[in-house]
């Protein structure tokens, strides 16, 4: 291990971590402006940079008779360890901002692939702790916000547009949350290549001979996951007992892109003022290849049950975030209808059972935000559901409703950033990127420390 200290952040010029290159910290952070704000990827940042030197080379130089021409074409910057050198550096910085720590161990060799996974995997919840704590708190320290609506409300929404492959896998639960139970999370490996005698559909700890075991345990977890999905479809049913969609069309058209490779995507939370303090990236591995379904538009009754898993996902997602932080008592969410109901039925059940903890989700304010409030047409939703129903007594006012639509948007602009990622590096590359796209929207330098 190599340490990195917040002095040298603080004081330094040059940084060197490891290979032929030291970087100069105001490249790095030209390329933190660029991606944050034009959504440039590596390799774009990196195939420019070269290029503008080649250029401005070539202009300045005057190669005399016998040198050789192409002295300096072996220092340009060098894609793979620039963009690792950016998510160490950045990396440490997060920390000395977000916690009191001076010191930082990082991986040595940024040429090992093998070690920096293992790093990204040994740090990756402690990060996401330090996020989720810190950017809850953010009114603590913004310079952005309205005093009078920052973090009044949060909105929870998902995202399908970062596409990728993922392994297919579904039976990886999670079970840190005991008053939930077993959540199925899926895995988020990239699957193996070409090579002989693999399953292309699965990654490298999922190919079928290594998974026969444990079969009866996860088939019983299975099951129960579809009944739930099934009782909680019953408040989908009309009272003469079919799906009306109708009656609620809280889902999006038609978006089935059948050429998709995977259904890769993930879930986030919003405070009101467009600071993102939670995301749980989501494998939703029902899909198949042919049948990608994005999982938040339903076409039909069958697919009917997809989206109602997505409901636990959800209020999985959200007491994941609570865990590290505080969230404000009142929420949006554009399939809120079904999520109040879920916590009706469950809450207090072996499902979700009732504790000092899960005691804020019985408590929630919960609304369907302004925009798709016109489309849910049953009783509830057209009154204690609206953001602007008497019983909510003014919570939602002035609150915009719409962040995280305008954020997702933002983030569909990452598209050819996102795709090169595997995890667990998409994972760290995701908690830094928010992490400094919240810096600029509560006006925080990035080099900030302890604050
Ligand atoms: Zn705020
Ligand atoms: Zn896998
Ligand atoms: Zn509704």
């Amino acid at each position: 291990m190599k340490f990195i200290t917040n002095e040298s952040i603080k004081n330094d010029q040059f940084i060197y971590l490891s290979g032929n290159q030291a970087f100069d910290q105001n490249l790095l952070l030209d390329f933190d402006q660029h991606l944050v704000k034009n959504t440039v990827s590596f390799d774009g940042y990196t195939n420019a940079y070269n290029s503008k030197i080649a250029i401005i080379r070539g202009r300045e130089s005057k190669p005399s008779i016998g040198e050789p021409s192409d002295i300096c074409s072996k220092v340009l910057l060098d894609e793979k360890l620039f963009q690792m050198t950016w998510l160490i550096i950045n990396r440490a910085k997060f920390s000395f901002m977000t916690t009191k720590q001076k010191v930082v161990a990082v991986p040595l060799s940024l040429r090992d692939a093998q070690e920096c996974n293992d790093y990204f995997l040994a740090i990756k919840l402690d990060l996401y702790r330090s996020f989720v704590g810190f950017w809850t708190q953010h009114q603590r320290f913004t310079r952005r916000c309205n005093p009078i609506t920052c973090s009044k409300v949060f909105v929870v929404d998902g995202h399908q547009k970062a596409n990728r492959l993922v392994c297919q896998y579904k039976n990886v639960f999670d079970d840190t949350i005991p008053e939930f139970g077993l959540v199925q999370v899926g895995c988020l490996y990239t699957p193996l290549r070409k090579a002989p005698n693999i399953d292309q559909r699965f990654c490298q700890y999922h190919q079928p001979s290594m998974v026969s075991s444990n079969t009866v345990r996860v088939i019983d977890q299975n099951n129960k996951e579809i009944s739930l999905d099934k009782e909680a479809l019953i408040y989908y049913v009309d009272k003469d007992g079919r799906y009306n969609d109708a009656l609620c069309n809280v889902f999006r058209g038609g978006v089935n892109n059948k050429s998709k490779i995977s259904s890769y995507g993930f879930l986030a939370t919003f405070l009101n003022c467009s600071v993102i303090v939670g995301f749980t990236e989501q494998p939703c591995s029902e899909g198949s290849k042919q049948t990608v379904i994005n999982s938040f538009t339903i076409q039909s009754k069958g697919s009917l049950s997809l989206k109602l898993s997505i409901v636990r996902r959800v209020l999985h997602h959200i007491l994941t975030i609570l865990q590290f932080g505080e969230l404000p008592s009142a929420m949006c969410y554009d399939c809120a209808c079904t999520l109040k109901l879920f916590i009706q039925k469950h809450f207090g059940t072996d499902n979700m059972k009732a504790t000092d903890f899960t005691k804020f989700l019985s408590s929630l304010s919960i609304a369907i935000d302004r925009f798709h409030a016109k489309n849910h047409k049953r009783h509830m939703c057209r009154t204690i559901m609206r953001p602007d129903d008497p019983s909510h007594h003014n919570i939602y006012d002035s609150i915009n409703t719409q962040v995280a639509e305008q954020m997702f948007a933002y983030m569909s602009k990452f598209k050819n950033s996102f795709r090169g990622y595997s995890y667990p590096k998409s994972t760290i590359f995701f908690t830094l990127l928010f992490h400094l796209k919240n810096c600029m929207t509560t006006g925080i330098s990035s080099f900030e420390q302890a604050v």
